[in-house]
């Protein structure tokens, strides 16, 4: 196959190709393009040289429940939560994953019982549109997808809870409470650039992303923060079958990426350019105004209202900005948003994914500036 003109032989691939105004914008994934224009300025703190001879063996750190987290991203993950200050990480299994998907997956298998009925999975609409095509897609007898928590009937379940919610933004709490329920909380997107962190999260089952902290989906690295240590042991065990371990070089770059990320707080003369979660709240700050203006100039769209409270990690107040706009149509002849959106080269993802009304659609806010431009003049042209 010839290599596209755009990119060297043998270059690394750069994601979704460059914009023109006259370009199909594609906002349906939440590709943290974005953040990009940061890491190019971090140069060699974020950077790994890997020797052909290293990360060959399968194990990393055989009396670890975790058998292949390497002990550098394990101290990284912790020492970045406790700078943040936004999950407790004393007394609590890292788990490392392919993503927080992978993650997600070993969770299901964790928690559910190995005889008797499927266990329900729930959580509150809109959810996450994975959350349903995850849990069903392999029919799995151990576990299957319920639907609506806040509808759900029956004490037996797994309820996943998304803070700041995918798609909508909204700070969240378990909605269901019994003895033989659990929760997993997702808080890909509980970091200062989101939202202001107002507590340290303590759950049973905590799971992250650098895909959504960093910006680094590529890698495919995601932890789990995990107290119990037979859950902790049984989604190591998921991953052991799924994939035998987690790519140790991806392990190896999420760490420096993280280390990159805590040393530009704590190291004396670091440079207040080399903050990464200072440069995410300014730019998605930014992007959430120029989108409220562009809403009010078109007069067709309405979005969640702004929403702020103390962040105990930069020790002022903050708006939350989230990852995604939930926008909705208020046209009335438009009852399918995504599709009238379509028609003007903006792909979005439908309410109907996330057991909503098709009026909404997610947006991503993590484009790069170029497509997030033209996206948000097309917008304030609608009428
Ligand atoms: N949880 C939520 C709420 C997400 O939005 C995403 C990414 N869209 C994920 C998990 C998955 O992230 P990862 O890239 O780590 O698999």
């Amino acid at each position: 196959e010839p290599v596209p003109k755009t990119r060297a032989a043998g270059a690394p691939s750069t994601g979704k190709p460059a914009v023109t105004p006259e370009s199909v914008i594609n906002l349906d994934h939440g590709d943290p393009t974005m953040f990009e224009e940061f890491w190019r300025g971090t140069g060699a703190a974020a950077e790994i040289v890997i020797p052909g001879w290293q990360t060959m063996s399968y194990f990393s750190d055989v009396g670890n429940v975790c058998w292949f987290l390497e002990p550098g991203l394990d101290h990284e993950v912790r020492r970045l939560h406790r700078l943040v200050g936004n999950a407790a990480v004393d007394g609590y299994h890292v788990l490392v994953g392919t993503g927080s998907t992978q993650l997600f997956m070993a969770a299901l298998y964790a928690l559910s019982p190995p005889a008797g009925a499927p266990m329900s999975v729930v959580s509150t609409a809109p959810y996450y549109s994975s959350y349903p095509a995850v849990t069903d897609f392999l029919q799995s007898g151990l576990f299957r997808w319920a639907g609506d928590a806040s509808s759900f009937e029956g004490d037996t379940y797994i309820e996943l809870v998304c803070s700041p919610n995918n798609p909508d933004g909204t700070i969240r709490e378990a909605v269901l409470s019994s003895e033989s329920g659990v929760a997993v909380h997702d808080l890909a997107y509980n970091w200062p650039q989101y939202t202001p962190i107002t507590r340290r999260a303590d759950h049973d089952i905590m799971l992250f992303t650098v895909s959504k902290s960093t910006g680094h989906a590529g890698t495919r690295i995601g932890w789990a923060l995990v107290k119990d240590r037979d859950v902790a042991k049984k989604m190591t065990k998921f991953i052991e079958l799924n994939t035998i371990g987690v790519s140790k070089d991806s392990q190896l770059r999420a760490a420096k990426v993280l280390r990159a990320v805590s040393d530009a707080y704590e190291l004396p003369g670091a440079g207040e350019e080399h903050r990464l979660f200072d440069y995410g709240r300014r730019k998605m700050a930014e992007r959430w105004s120029m989108l409220r203006e562009a809403a009010a100039a078109s007069g067709i769209f309405s979005l969640p209202d702004e929403t702020s409270g103390y962040c105990n990690f930069t020790k002022d107040m903050a708006s939350t900005n989230p990852a995604f706009a939930w926008l909705r149509c208020d046209r009335e002849d438009v009852e399918d948003c995504a599709s009238f959106l379509r028609g003007h080269k903006i792909l979005t993802r439908s309410g109907s994914q996330f057991g909503a009304d098709p009026r909404y659609v997610r947006v991503s806010m993590l484009d790069r500036d170029d497509a997030y431009d033209i996206f948000v003049k097309r917008l304030a042209s609608l009428k």
